[in-house]
């Protein structure tokens, strides 16, 4: 089969054995459960943390359209425009208190571990 005219079979020879740059290697990262986060939240009890803080996080964290929408684009006011957006720097509701309750949860069990762990994070 004749290659694509585009395809420059010696730059690809020349590549194909090169060695990958350590910046590129795979590493797994994975847990040594092998379960996925939601399954690990089913089998702590924490199932309702999960659904509360995990979509909406992950969405910010992995750059859906939903987050970067809100973080970076308001809609035009002008009627002629038809409602497009525009680029635009918005402040973000504060998350300091919804951290402080999952901090405050995950020394809960530490103080089921450790009896007597009573320090917790003040709720502003
Ligand atoms: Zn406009």
């Amino acid at each position: 089969m004749e290659p694509p005219k585009f395809i420059n079979i010696e730059w690809i020879e020349q590549i194909a054995g090169e060695d990958i740059w350590e910046e590129f290697l795979n590493i797994e990262l994975g847990n040594w459960s092998g379960l996925d986060l939601r399954k690990l939240s089913e089998q702590s009890g924490c199932k309702d943390q999960y659904d509360t803080h995990y979509s909406w996080t992950s969405g910010y964290v992995h750059g859906t359209w939903g987050p970067v929408r809100e973080a970076s684009f308001t809609t035009c006011g002008n009627p002629l425009h038809r409602m497009h957006r525009y680029p635009d720097q918005k402040s973000l509701p504060d998350t300091v208190s919804d951290a402080v309750d999952l901090a405050n949860r995950i020394l809960d069990d530490l103080n089921a571990a450790y009896p007597e762990f009573l320090h917790r994070i003040p709720v502003q």
